[in-house]
């Protein structure tokens, strides 16, 4: 048997009846766009994560663009936002017309540093700067409270990209209510997921929502006239109906989640690597279980040759990738811990159908390694 299955197709095991089922409910409806099905999903997912408001769209990635223009930003606005990240979050501040602002992290937690962040804004042609967007990264929640209150004084807005970090808590909330707007992305193997792309807004401010709702949609209001330019980034019924089946098992995966950390950072104790630490009132749902190692690379070639499949997130911070080395700008000097952590972090198996013996397994073998 396979110790390491993958996610998406051990989580469609579990769910197969029910998702049949849900398929052939759409199927039979005969309404495949912007149906009961999203509407359904939409007050679900919201009331999950405590939020005011969610809106379905296509993909994480549009989330993110359609939550900066539903603000009001674009072309001659500036973002910040960090380069150790998903390439996706830089991309869709480009794609909303407006400039990124890359600013290191702190080293603890893979998120943004908020006193760098507060720094940043006290630097020449910081008044251009409109909002700011936190990656709740890995599944660890960045230090939202912080960056909500600079934020706040500086009169910028926040949209938290909660990509990985579905459920995840600061204070016992849920990411993505802190914020002005924030960003879930549903592709195959995030803690919930689709089988294919899909993603959602989700706000306090009823306002935005009704903004990201016309802006997915050609900027309609009303059917064939558009109010204001805008794209199409739907969700799809199917998709959303398929998100529904999944949705209640959210917690109890997220939990599952924990318990194999758990195991993972006991067993690591003594180990020559370094677990990922949580900070204190968070609830991390371990999107990725990420350690680091002076020697990672070897790391990671002693555990392939033993069958633990590993894998790096990210490789390199946005900042040396070729679309935007030299180009895309930078909060400070440099951004040495980005830098750092792509040499060192190294992401061992995680998910909820995974065995306790597979992370024992995993964890012994890390164990084993003399860097
Ligand atoms: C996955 C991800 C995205 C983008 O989501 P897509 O659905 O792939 O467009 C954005 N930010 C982060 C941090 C991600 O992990």
């Amino acid at each position: 048997m396979n110790l390491f299955p993958f996610q998406p197709l051990s989580e469609y095991r579990v769910h197969e009846q029910a998702i049949l089922a849900a398929i052939q409910r759409v199927g039979e409806s005969g309404h495949y766009i912007l149906g009961p099905e999203v509407a359904a999903f939409e007050r679900e997912f919201a009331e999950e994560l405590g939020a005011a408001q969610a809106v379905g769209v296509a993909n994480g990635t549009d989330a993110l663009v359609l939550a900066l223009r539903a603000l009001g930003i674009g072309a001659g606005d500036t973002v910040v936002t960090v380069a150790h990240t998903a390439v996706a979050t830089v991309a869709a501040i480009e794609l909303a017309g407006a400039t990124p602002l890359l600013v290191d992290i702190d080293p603890g937690t893979f998120t943004l540093d908020a006193n760098r962040f507060a720094d940043t804004l006290k630097r020449p042609g910081a008044r251009r700067i409109k909002a700011v967007i936190p990656v709740h990264l890995y599944g660890q929640p960045a230090d939202i409270v912080s960056i909500l209150e600079i934020a706040r004084q500086n009169g910028l807005y926040v949209i938290e990209d909660c990509a990985q970090a579905q459920g995840a808590t600061a204070g016992g909330r849920c990411v993505g209510t802190f914020g002005d707007a924030a960003a879930f992305s549903f592709y195959p193997t995030k803690n919930l997921g689709a089988m294919g792309d899909g993603g959602a807004v989700t706000t306090q401010d009823p306002q935005v929502a009704e903004r990201v709702r016309v802006l997915r949609q050609y900027g309609w209001r009303e059917r064939y006239i558009s109010d204001q330019p805008g794209m199409n980034s739907r969700l799809d019924e199917m998709q959303a109906a398929i998100l529904r089946v999944k949705l209640p098992f959210l917690k109890r995966d997220n939990a599952r989640r924990r318990v194999l950390a758990a195991i993972y950072t006991a067993s690591l104790k003594d180990s020559g690597v370094t677990p990922p630490p949580v900070g204190p009132g968070m609830g991390h749902v371990f999107h990725q279980y990420v350690v680091r190692s002076a020697s990672r690379d070897a790391l990671a070639s002693f555990l392939k040759a033993r069958g633990v499949p590993t894998t790096i997130h990210y490789p390199q911070p946005v900042h040396r990738q070729p679309a935007y080395q030299g180009r895309v700008e930078m909060g400070g000097s440099d951004l040495q811990e980005s830098e750092r952590a792509s040499r060192e972090v190294l992401s061992l198996p995680m998910h909820a159908y995974l065995t306790d013996e597979a992370v024992q397994t995993a964890a012994q073998q890390v164990a084993n390694f003399e860097g």
